[in-house]
This record gives structure tokens, sequence and C-alpha cells, in this order.
């Protein structure tokens, strides 16, 4: 079978699932070519979104470091606080486009379950968010959050009722009802054309960030860097540099308590090629290759795969993948909150915590650009008790 990314990627689904994939890629290639369904999403993204967001120098924060010069792509002063909402906008006029009522897509924190039925609302459209029970338990705000926006939040039962779980069960119900439903995927995994689809709707985030630093700074960044979970907000703003060779990237993955504890989500740092939600990618498995539970303090870069794009762009080498752990994410996430007064998401701190490992190493000429790909307003119970425990 034909893979799209190196040996990564592909369609590992049964065939019920390939038909209705097929004729997802095919309304997919017709809308990118039809120049009206771009004009819609422009108009959504700057109308709705809130977009262009800036690309600020954070100045005290570079001082403090005192190396290199930070600038912070800000997604977390789109509508609803992250990226997500590009992706969910795009998808939701290929829906409609496509003579689709009804929407359904997975949420393991609820942050794609509001960006969701956000979209949703916005385009009256029917909208169902399968989230496993014990997220639903842990994210009470963001339930309460998508049923105040129409939708319907399913919770699912089985095995640890967590995200992959979700995902399996509105991969059934989409199979079940293919023929007035679409399913939302929320970040740059799963089968074609689910990631090139991703990837092509968060593209914005670097187009803005290009032309941004240039305006500012007249030339290209020399390293950009974004937390990696699923992938999208990495790979939106790294395509549009891809090609610029002397551009370094660097995707930061959430190492928990430690990569050498079980207790990690370093999917790329110490995953396997494997099979996982329709795709080949890299997996954290066990010696018998079984998939193995993650653990992150930040529920957005909590997941076992990886979208295959990424795992493809460790292996060319083009992109560098390190990881931060709790604590330094959470040590980041204060100091940003404190230099430049913005708190931003626990996910986000991850790439400033490899900010503040290497901006003091550079010379002060050197420009590095982070994803700030969502605000923190949704962490802050996270982050109390992440603060009691460290007092006990
Ligand atoms: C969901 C989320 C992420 C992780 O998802 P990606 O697909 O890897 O971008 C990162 N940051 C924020 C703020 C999120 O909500």
């Amino acid at each position: 079978m034909k893979k799209e990314f190196g040996v990564y990627g592909g369609q590992e689904v049964p065939p019920v699932v390939i038909q209705a994939l097929n004729e997802l890629e095919m309304a997919f290639n017709e809308a990118k070519n039809d120049p009206a369904f771009e004009q819609t999403f422009r108009y959504y993204l700057k109308q709705y979104v809130g977009r262009e967001n800036p690309l600020y120098f954070a100045k005290n924060l570079s001082e403090r470091l005192g190396g290199a010069n930070i600038y912070l792509k800000r997604e977390d002063l789109n509508h609803t606080g992250a990226h997500k909402i590009n992706n969910t906008i795009g998808q939701i006029i290929l829906a409609k486009r496509m003579g689709k009522k009804k929407i359904i897509a997975e949420t393991g924190a609820g942050q794609h379950g509001v960006a969701t039925a956000t979209a949703a609302a916005l385009f009256g459209m029917e909208c169902e968010i399968f989230q496993g029970a014990t997220d639903m338990e842990r994210q009470k705000l963001n339930v309460h959050r998508m049923k105040l926006l129409g939708a319907k939040v399913t919770p699912v039962y089985q095995n640890t009722a967590t995200l992959s779980d979700a995902v399996d069960v509105a991969i059934n119900h989409w199979v079940e009802n293919i023929e007035d439903t679409f399913y939302l995927l929320g970040s740059a995994v799963g089968p074609h054309p689910f990631p090139t689809i991703v990837r092509y709707f968060q593209r914005v985030i670097g187009e803005e960030t290009k032309a941004q630093i240039l305006a500012q700074t007249s030339r290209l960044p020399d390293i950009i860097m974004a937390c990696v979970g699923g992938g999208s907000n990495a790979i939106g703003i790294f395509q549009s540099f891809l090609e610029d060779d002397h551009v370094k990237l660097v995707g930061v993955e959430a190492a928990g308590k430690g990569l050498d504890t079980k207790e990690h989500a370093a999917t790329l740092t110490l995953g396997k090629p494997g099979v996982i939600h329709g795709m080949h990618t890299k997996v954290v498995m066990d010696d018998n290759g079984k998939i193995s539970p993650v653990y992150s303090i930040s529920a957005g870069l909590d997941y076992p795969g990886i979208g295959p794009e990424h795992a493809h762009l460790q292996d060319t080498g083009r992109v560098q993948y390190v990881s931060a752990t709790d604590t330094e994410a959470m040590d980041a996430l204060k100091m940003l909150s404190r230099t430049e007064g913005i708190i931003p998401a626990i996910e986000s701190a991850h790439a400033i915590a490899e900010v503040i490992k290497q901006a003091p190493l550079l010379p002060k000429d050197q420009n590095i650009v982070v994803n700030l790909s969502g605000r923190g307003d949704k962490d802050v119970e996270s982050i109390m008790a992440y603060d009691e425990l460290l007092k006990t």
C-alpha cells in the first residue's frame, strides 16, 4: 500500500473505511483547487478566529536568558485559545461542501472537542463528541463547554476509557453512519488523507510566521521550535521552512516523569515503528510490541503515536526531536508568565523549556521562533494541583 511519508502513513483500516477515506480525499482535492473554498476558509480565519495573530518579540525573556532573541507565534490569541480551531474550521467547511449533516470527533482532554463543537455551532451542524469516561471526569469544564455549544458528549467506557478508546469508538460510529456523517480528526494523525488535510489547514501558521519574521528581522529565523503531541501545530509552523535547509527545526515531546521511567509520552525519542489508529508511524510499545500507556502532565501531549510525517522527518534528519519533563515544562510556564505576562498552555510550555535550554548558549544575533500553540487558562487547575504536590 502507498505511504505518503517515506515508510510511514498509509491506510491500515477495514475496506469500508477505505471507501470513506477515498470519498474524503476526492472532496479535499477538489476543494483545494476551488478558489471559493480557500476564500471562505480565509474569511473565517480572519473574521472569526482573529488571524493573523502576532509574532511577538519576547524581549524580557530574551534578556533574562541572555542569548538568542526569542519570538513567539501567538496561536494562544486565537478564538478558543489554541491552534486547533484552524483545523476544525477548515474541516467543517469541507464537510458542508460534501453535503454532510453531522460532525463527529474524538477528544482526550476536551480541547479538540471544544474547537469542533465551536465550529459546528458556527456552521449549524449537528455535533457528537466521543470522550473517554475517565477523561470526562477529569475535564468537567470542557464537557460543559461542549454541551453549552450544543454538542452531544458521548462517554466511552472501554479499556482505559481515555483518548485511544475514544478514537476507536468514533471510527466505528463513522463506519456505521458514513452517508451523512463527517469525522473531524484533531491532529496530523490517522489514516491518509487525514494527516495531509490537517497539515493543509494548519499551514497558515508557518505562512504568517515567515512573512512576519522577514518583516521584523529581514531574514529567516535560525531555529523554530514547537511542542509535539500528534504533531499538528508543529507541522503547521515547520512546513513553510522545510526547504530552507539553514533553518533548524526542533520538535519537543513530553518526557513526563523522565525518559528513564515508564511515565512519558516521548514517542519519537523512545518509540518504534508500528501501527496505531490506521497509520504506520512510531509508537510507544513494550517489548512484546503492545502499545504502552503514556503519561504527561499535559493532556494534549499524552498520545502513544505521532503524526507519520514527523516519524519521516526524524528519519531524514530534517527535524530534530527532543523532550522536556513535567518539571521543566512547569518551570518554563512560570518563567514565561512572570517575564512576559503570558501564561502558556502546559503543552506549549514544553517548547519554552527547550528555548530555556538552548537560548543562553547561542549568540545574541541568533533568532528563535517558538510556536506558542495555546494559552494556559484551561490549565490553571492542573497548575494548582502540581504546586500543591510540590509542597508535600
Ligand atoms: C492539542 C494541543 C497540542 C498538541 O497537539 P498537536 O497536534 O501536537 O499540535 C499542543 N498545544 C495545545 C495548546 C493543544 O491544545
